[in-house]
């Protein structure tokens, strides 16, 4: 314990900290003393010290003398515990959302072959593979410990909900769910999960979920086929089919149109047929939108259910 504040005072020397809290001071020795107003008192004099050497202050107006953390425990009106929490905090390196995205899918990796009913799920839409698996890193959030995992590793809660990892009860925003990450450069910036029961709807985290899927994979391909969802893709990547992208749905955002767009090719669209027609329609608008831009869209509807992708003839 006493080492661990040593080290928290050394990395964040007190005369660093108030200068951050916007306290203003002039040297007095060259031997690293400053003077200022006293930050927890109203005066018009300064009278409030701060040895930068020592990394301590006095002040010879209420006659405090403080290190750090007694300094946040009057200042904040703190406890000792509440400021070294803080201070933990506060002196936290700020957290790079993609590096806890990839741990939350390597957790979810982990937690599938543990599964049997995510494996069953999975079989049940066509993928089997282990290879496959593994190589589109498909997991899934049994619930409960996800939170527990990522704050071991330093994570805070409040960044865990800013991701929406976590809900606002701190339970695993993914719960019963396969989980795909949406990958960029090989990084994910995204999770789709998709609910193994009927009870709950499909999800991502509320960020975006970038172009097209993996494009950097087929962008210099003369042939593109499209598909609206991660299990089709994962199908059609289990078939052996390597120049397949996903766009998350049937209304493309313009970025991932003009991905599509950026050279001459050919794309082969195979959305959905649902009852409703909203995937024939969507595929018919698109197919002209493409062709308005000189791309090449014969259309490949999907027949049949979700979890069957049945490719035309001449595969
Ligand atoms: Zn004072």
């Amino acid at each position: 314990m006493g080492e661990d504040l040593e080290k928290l005072k050394r990395q964040l020397p007190l005369l660093d900290y108030l200068r951050q809290q916007n306290w203003t001071a002039r040297p007095v020795r060259p031997s690293g003393e400053f003077v200022g107003l006293c930050p927890l008192h109203s005066e018009t004099r300064p009278s409030f010290y701060v040895n930068a050497r020592k990394n301590l202050s006095y002040c010879h107006g209420c006659g405090q003398g403080n290190d750090l953390i007694r300094f946040v425990e009057l200042s904040r009106h703190f406890s000792f515990r509440q400021s070294l929490a803080y201070l933990e905090q506060y002196n936290a390196p700020p957290a790079d959302p993609a590096a806890v995205l990839e741990k939350a899918v390597a957790f979810y990796q982990q937690q599938l072959d543990r599964c049997p009913e995510a494996l069953r799920y999975l079989k049940q839409r066509g993928l089997y593979d282990p290879a496959v698996i593994q190589e589109l890193r498909i997991g899934y959030a049994p619930g409960g410990s996800l939170r527990q995992h990522l704050t071991a590793q330093g994570y805070s809660c409040d960044l865990l909900r800013r991701l929406g990892l976590i809900n606002a009860r701190g339970c695993d925003a993914f719960y019963r769910r396969v989980v795909f990450p949406c990958c960029q450069g090989g990084r994910a910036i995204n999770l789709y999960g998709r609910s193994i029961t009927a009870a709950v709807a499909h999800r991502f985290l509320p960020r975006s979920k970038g172009g097209l899927y993996a494009w950097e994979w087929v962008q210099q391909c003369p042939e593109v086929i499209l598909v609206e969802g991660l299990f089709d893709y994962a199908v059609l990547w289990q078939a052996g089919f390597r120049h397949v992208t996903c766009s998350f749905g049937t209304h493309l955002s313009p970025h991932q149109f003009q991905q599509l767009c950026d050279r001459p090719r050919t794309v082969y669209l195979t959305f959905d047929v649902d009852t409703s027609g909203s995937g024939q329609q969507a595929s018919q608008r698109l197919t002209y939108q493409l062709q308005a831009q000189s791309i090449a869209a014969p259309r490949a509807l999907a027949r049949g259910t979700r979890s069957k992708l049945l490719l035309w003839p001449g595969w």
